[in-house]
């Protein structure tokens, strides 16, 4: 049996209401994902956690020339991952957007795959090492991190399950979320209603056109 792992994105109290960046309805993920969790600590899945770890004076805020109002600031209570979200003890962390300069990836750190853990390591380098294959994504927000999440882990080659229930959107713009979920199912990834309905929505690969045997092709 494949491998599995869970990847929970940047459940954090700024990202909550009452945060400093809410997603609209983010503490909705919580009761869903602690299911999940449980069942993933259940299953011996290998269970790991993205955080916005930025730096006070991150390019990717406003007050730096950045998009965001300022969030999930290294060490503060804007940057703890939610409070009522069960993890396991032995969590492995990837902080990311943890640069203060440099290429606007680092700055962001939209992607979880951007992300370094305690002793460096990347989820990229992590991954192999666990043995992972499946990977389930989950949490804050869908039309932003959950989302360039997804679209590299499909990049990556692995094969991709959004928990779309534990996952909240931030629709700067509406249809944000709508247009995330299509973009990262055009990707290869898999949408999941788990925990409630065991239903998984792809979009079927494109069939392989039949090739002409040798024979046909050699009629002109
Ligand atoms: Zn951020």
């Amino acid at each position: 049996m494949a491998k599995t792992a869970l990847l929970i994105v940047d459940v954090q109290n700024d990202f909550c209401p009452g945060g400093a960046l809410p997603v609209p309805d983010g503490d909705r993920v919580i009761e869903p994902l602690n299911c999940v969790v449980a069942r993933a600590i259940h299953e011996k899945w290998f269970i790991c956690a993205s955080r916005d770890w930025h730096p006070r004076n991150s390019r990717h805020f406003v007050e730096f020339g950045g998009q965001w109002p300022a969030h999930c600031i290294q060490n503060t209570e804007g940057a703890r991952f939610y409070p009522e979200l069960y993890l396991p003890e032995e969590l492995r962390i990837f902080s990311k957007g943890c640069a203060v300069s440099g290429l606007s990836r680092e700055v962001d750190g939209y992607s979880a795959f951007d992300g370094r853990d305690q002793f460096s390591m990347t989820l990229r380098q992590t991954l192999p090492f666990r043995g992972v294959e499946l990977l389930y994504v989950a949490g804050l927000a869908t039309d932003y991190c959950v989302k360039a999440t997804v679209l590299d882990a499909c990049l990556i080659g692995y094969k991709t399950r959004v928990l779309i229930n534990c996952c909240r959107g931030v629709e700067r713009n509406e249809g944000d979320s709508r247009r995330a979920v299509m973009e990262m199912m055009r990707a290869g990834a898999e949408i999941s209603f788990e925990p409630y309905d065991s239903m998984v929505m792809r979009i079927p690969r494109v069939q392989q056109r039949p090739q002409p045997s040798s024979r046909c092709a050699t009629i002109r």
